[in-house]
């Protein structure tokens, strides 16, 4: 299975095998991106983020949204709030 860039970058230990995206809000699995001019993006079509620098791992959103699920609907919108501070970033 490929690394994503953003797991070679930030080798931290792995929370889940999912990131939350910062400009769509929603759910995917770590080793899925779309690759636009040799950089890893969201894989949703409609999103402009970026799968190394716009990506969060799912447990570190949990952990302040303890009610989402710990799979999520692909596609599903889970609003995160950013006054509240993340931890494990
Ligand atoms: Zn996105």
């Amino acid at each position: 299975m490929a690394i994503s860039e953003r797991d070679r970058i930030f080798p931290h230990p792995l929370r889940s095998d999912l990131f939350w995206c910062l400009h769509c809000q929603r759910t995917y699995e770590r080793n899925k991106w779309r690759t636009i001019r040799g950089l890893q993006r969201c894989p949703y079509l409609d999103c402009d983020g970026d799968a190394v620098l716009d990506s969060i791992d799912w447990a570190d959103i949990r952990d302040s949204h303890p009610e989402y699920p710990m799979k999520p609907v692909w596609g599903e919108v889970y609003p995160f709030e950013f006054d509240r501070p993340i931890i494990h970033l």
